[in-house]
């Protein structure tokens, strides 16, 4: 993979694409509007049409650079097929995914620069995000709330870009997992998505365009993960 088509099109759902490659349930097309999941954002849900027929897809497997797109009966496509990820579902990722951004910004300028140890978007409208923060009071933690949404409310523009893989990990904080590194892209460089003014860091998944799309959000609950972890976990608040 060099560049992916849902980093270069987040806004194309939509999709005519040659099946290249089949297997009785599973499909590899020669683009794909998914998003295979990974970073702790879901796989992008959707169908795959051919012929008329509808399918829903159920996962992606990768295997190498492939992305096999997994459908919900046992059969084996072939020729052209119309490709259409659920938008609402993607949107719901955009959104929650760019909230995981501006919280752990937010965090890893507040608390001495604490890494993730773990990320998860949920389809319910949460998340949980949780940091290398032995000893962290709770009480600050949970006091952030209103700088995340006036992060949101201030509308800063969130885009993209690319730099060497190697020298963006020797620039502290660009690679914010402690666990996992983001892609090497096959010519070596790496995304980096940049929340104006707020945030610069490695990532591959999909977000908002700008912050003010988000609704705001609120800490439902700051806990302790052993004695090393602390997990914040965030939800929309569409009160
Ligand atoms: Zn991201």
């Amino acid at each position: 993979m060099t560049r992916a088509f849902y980093h270069d099109h987040p806004d194309i759902t939509e999709l005519e694409s040659r099946i290249i490659k089949a297997k009785p349930g599973a499909v590899l097309f020669e683009a794909t509007p998914f998003f295979p999941g990974g970073g702790g954002q879901l796989t992008d849900r959707g169908t795959v049409s051919v012929a008329d027929q509808s399918y829903q897809v159920t996962g992606i497997e990768s295997d190498a650079d492939d992305y096999w797109h997994l459908i919900d009966q046992d059969i084996e496509l072939d020729g052209m097929a119309s490709l259409r990820v659920d938008s609402e579902f993607r949107n719901l990722m955009c959104e929650l995914h760019t909230l995981a951004h501006i919280a752990n910004a937010i965090v890893f300028q507040n608390f001495g620069n604490p890494l993730l140890t773990g990320a998860q978007l949920s389809d319910n409208g949460t998340l949980r995000l949780d940091f290398d923060l032995p000893g962290a009071d709770n009480a600050k933690l949970r006091a952030l709330e209103p700088e995340f949404n006036d992060a949101i409310k201030s509308g800063l523009e969130v885009s993209q870009q690319y730099m060497p893989w190697d020298e963006a990990n020797a620039i502290d904080g660009m690679f914010r997992s402690k666990t996992v590194a983001p892609p090497r892209l096959k010519d070596g460089m790496v995304r980096i998505v940049d929340i104006a003014g707020l945030d610069q860091q490695a990532c591959g998944g999909t977000h908002l365009v700008s912050t003010d799309q988000s609704r705001p959000v609120k800490i439902l609950k700051v806990e302790n993960k052993g004695r090393q972890n602390r997990r914040l976990r965030l939800g929309i608040d569409d009160s």
